[in-house]
C-alpha cells in the first residue's frame, strides 16, 4: 500500500487521521542502474511538483545517466568521429 494511516488524538480530545505517503526510490542511471546523486527520494506525486532544476543535475543527460556512463558515452562518440575523420583523409 502506498499510504499509511496514523490515528492520533488531538489535545481537544478528538481523533484525527494523518495520511502519510511512502517515500519513493532514488532515480537510477538508465545504463548501469546506479543511484543518481543529488536527487531526492520522493513519492511520485510529490516529485511532479518539483522544479525542473530539482529533478536533474546541471549536466548533459543530468537526472538520466550517471557521471561515469556519460563520460564513457562522450569518449565513444569522440573516438567514432576521429575514426571517420581519419578514414576520409
Ligand atoms: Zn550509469
Amino acid at each position: 500500500m502506498a499510504k499509511t494511516y496514523l490515528i492520533r488524538k488531538t489535545p481537544s480530545g478528538g481523533v484525527s487521521i494523518i495520511v502519510k505517503l511512502k517515500k519513493g526510490n532514488i532515480p537510477r542511471c538508465a545504463i548501469c542502474g546506479r543511484k543518481l546523486q543529488g536527487l531526492p527520494a520522493l513519492h511520485p506525486s510529490k516529485y511532479r511538483r518539483l522544479n525542473l532544476s530539482q529533478k536533474r543535475v546541471s549536466r548533459k543527460y543530468g537526472g538520466y545517466l550517471c557521471h561515469k556512463c556519460l563520460e564513457n558515452l562522450l569518449k565513444e562518440k569522440v573516438r567514432e568521429k576521429i575514426k571517420i575523420l581519419n578514414s576520409n583523409q
